[in-house]
């Protein structure tokens, strides 16, 4: 149940009376709280307010970030969506995604899925500048946050060394979610000194092959992919290397069972895809088939000896933070995803931050491998 002065503010901003009762029944509006900071989050969508949209108890609103449609075939999928506009061409960066906003004079990082994540909220500072949301209070930042000390993500982009970054993609308005064109979005980048993706500059269906070519420097480079947008933002579609599908069939297998089946198979339809329309065939076919096998087997046949040895399924990894403090709130943080976390160790750097080792363990996928090791039949 949302409290009546939630209840108010929605339906003031047009949720009706009923929506809102199924929604509450449902549990797809939940209320929080962050330092003081009262919301409450939309689980589902619901009429206008795409899943993960976040309400504050001022009555702003941060809409939902919006699903990007993915192609498959480059070729066709591109002529499809973009007909004869042209669009322009981003890096899509691998981490997680944020939407950052000044609420009630406090800079604010919400996930996908509408929380106020504590990490990233007090570490955005380090990477946006202040002034932005003293000039456009009315804006949202979205963008990924990517490198190798990541609460969500096993692994970042090959370029983060170390440490975590903030990469601009996307400027929207508050209340409407409406985003500002390309070319204005990559102005106030500029003028405020906040990172962005890397763009790759405006293409159209004429220049497929260069396209193409792109993807596979990108996969050399273990990059994940590209996003290409008209520059009114209207129509937006994501596509990604073969070599992060291989990757993320890799990072995903060590946790086999943890993932619903279809994680896997929308990485092997993709690669399938690709080997296709490039029409790759005899020893390039067959790197990529051992490759993808390695990847999906590898993992997996070194968790079941892990666990057959007695241990467990579990993932460690570290974030830098300014309190610590903020580790315990990402402990909790995690409880409420239904996730089980542990600090494994706290280092000073020295320098104003804190390194954080957690452990995750994966109980039901650890169970599941045991009992399958010790015989049980099915
Ligand atoms: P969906 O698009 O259905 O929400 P998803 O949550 O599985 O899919 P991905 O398939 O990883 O996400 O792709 C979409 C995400 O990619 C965006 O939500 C965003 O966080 C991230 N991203 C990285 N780089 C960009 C970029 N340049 N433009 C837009 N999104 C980007």
């Amino acid at each position: 149940m949302v409290s009546s002065g939630f209840r108010a503010t929605l339906l003031k901003l047009g949720l009706p009376e009923d929506r809102l009762a199924v929604l509450e029944g449902k549990g797809g509006v939940v209320e929080g709280e962050f330092k003081g900071i009262r919301y409450v989050r939309f689980r589902d969508s619901a009429k206008g307010f795409r899943r993960g949209t976040v309400v504050f108890e001022n009555g702003d609103v941060v809409l939902g970030f919006p699903h990007i449609k993915r192609i498959v075939q480059l070729e066709k999928g591109v002529k499809r969506i973009f007909k004869n506009r042209p669009f322009y061409v981003e890096e899509k960066v691998d981490g997680y995604n944020v939407r950052v906003v000044k609420v009630m004079d406090r800079v604010l990082a919400l996930t996908r899925g509408g929380f106020i994540c504590p990490f990233t909220t007090e570490r955005i500072l380090d990477f946006i500048n202040d002034e932005f949301f003293k000039d456009y209070p009315n804006l949202v930042l979205a963008g990924e946050m990517a490198g190798p000390e990541s609460p969500y993500i096993v692994e970042g982009p090959p370029y983060v060394k170390e440490d975590i970054e903030f990469f601009l993609f996307d400027i929207q308005e508050k209340g409407t979610g409406r985003s500002l064109p390309v070319e204005e979005r990559l102005k106030l980048a500029e003028e405020y000194g906040i990172r962005h993706v890397e763009t790759f500059g405006l293409y159209d269906r004429s220049k497929i092959e260069e396209l193409h070519e792109l993807i596979e420097r990108l996969g050399r480079e273990r990059r994940e992919g590209i996003v290409m947008k008209t520059p009114d933002m209207k129509k937006i579609a994501k596509y990604v290397t073969p070599y992060a599908n291989i990757n993320d069939v890799r990072i995903g297998s060590h946790i086999f069972f943890d993932l619903p089946h279809g994680y896997f198979m929308g990485r092997i339809k993709r690669l399938a895809f690709y080997l296709a329309e490039k029409h790759i065939k005899g020893e390039e076919f067959d790197e990529y088939a051992k490759a993808l096998g390695k990847a999906l087997l590898r993992p997996f046949v070194e968790s079941i000896h892990e666990v057959a040895n007695g241990g467990e399924v579990e993932e460690v990894f570290t974030v830098r933070v300014k309190s610590i403090s903020t580790a315990h709130k990402m402990v909790t943080h995690f409880e409420r995803l239904g996730v089980k976390i542990h600090i494994e160790d706290i280092e000073d750097l020295g320098n104003g931050y804190w390194r954080i080792t957690f452990k995750r363990v994966y109980p039901d996928a650890t169970r599941e491998m045991r009992e399958l090791w010790n015989g049980r039949a099915f």
